[in-house]
């Protein structure tokens, strides 16, 4: 915040944006942050998109749309939702946001979110660390009886920003989420909440490896207000065709058949601190091995 101030990024540069990528045919556009709803008005930003033709998806922590008046504003100018829980009780979720009633805001959006009922896709990132993983099971549970939500997406840390940063002492091992997968998966189906795993090689998810989230993944550009290399700030463009971000394909995932468009590999910085661990490529014999598991792209 103190880097940019002094250089909002002003609505009009933020209509001008949407309007250029609408005519080069970008149809779905992402608002987020930080905290998109910091932003002064954010909603009148989600009702142009929305007036200009994209299907508009917010991703939020929840702090601002948990009340009320601002839940009737912005909700009918959106079509798709992102909230971020981080644990399935008051002290887990307000110890890793560090900010005192956060989990009873993020509570009363989904109540929002419910009562409205109108959004056609809500889905609650989950970022699993040495301080949740061990609740995972009951962070899904608090959620399905809540209603409301569409799907559940457990995301390993990011080795990026402040997750790099911390990287080491955050980062789990792959083995303490992937033995969950049983009892969240009898959640999910109970519940019809839909699941997915980012950050995890597909390989890893064993029997679950069609919850990947990286064989739904789209091709994206990703525009941000940052200190560009010449030290002015302007605007940040990068391309992500494939879902391969922070990550690399070691050795043995060069005969994977779903290597690249399908796969992202394994974070770098995670084989530095766990080693590379046993992937296992598919052959398109072993694809076939789950006959009534199709891999479906969206
Ligand atoms: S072997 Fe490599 S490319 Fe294949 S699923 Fe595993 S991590 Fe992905």
């Amino acid at each position: 915040m103190e880097e940019f101030g002094g250089f909002p990024v002003t609505r009009e540069e933020i209509f001008s944006m949407l309007e250029e990528k609408r005519k080069e045919g970008f149809g779905h556009v992402t608002l987020t942050g930080g905290e998109p709803t910091l932003y002064p008005k954010f909603w009148e930003v989600a009702a142009f998109a929305k007036k200009i033709g994209y299907r508009v998806f917010v991703i939020t922590n929840g702090s601002a749309l948990g009340n009320p008046e601002y839940a009737e504003k912005l909700l009918p100018n959106i079509d798709e939702l992102c909230l971020s829980i981080h644990g399935p009780n008051l002290d887990v979720h307000d110890k890793i946001t560090r900010v005192k009633g956060s989990f009873d805001k993020m509570l009363s959006a989904i109540d929002q979110v419910s009562v409205y009922g109108k959004l056609k896709f809500v889905m609650v990132n989950h970022v699993v660390t040495r301080l949740n993983v061990a609740f995972l099971p009951d962070s899904l549970k608090l959620l399905a009886k809540k209603g409301a939500i569409h799907q559940f997406l457990i995301s390993n840390v990011t080795p990026h920003g402040g997750g790099g940063a911390r990287y080491g002492e955050l980062a789990v091992p792959h083995q303490e989420i992937i033995e969950h997968l049983p009892a969240l998966d009898a959640v999910a189906k109970k519940s019809g909440i839909t699941l997915r795993f980012y950050g995890i090689p597909v390989c890893l998810l064993g029997a679950y490896w069609r919850y990947s989230n990286d064989l739904f993944y789209a091709p994206r550009t990703t525009i941000a207000r940052a200190r560009l290399e010449n030290g002015a700030v302007g605007w940040h463009f990068e391309d992500s065709p494939l879902p391969y971000r922070e990550k690399f394909y070691p050795e043995v995932c060069g005969s994977c058949v779903l290597k690249g468009y399908r796969c992202g590999g394994i974070y770098w910085d995670y084989t530095q601190l766990f080693g590379e661990e046993e992937l296992k490529p598919f052959t398109a014999a072993s694809l076939r091995r789950h006959p009534k598991e199709t891999v479906v792209a969206s």
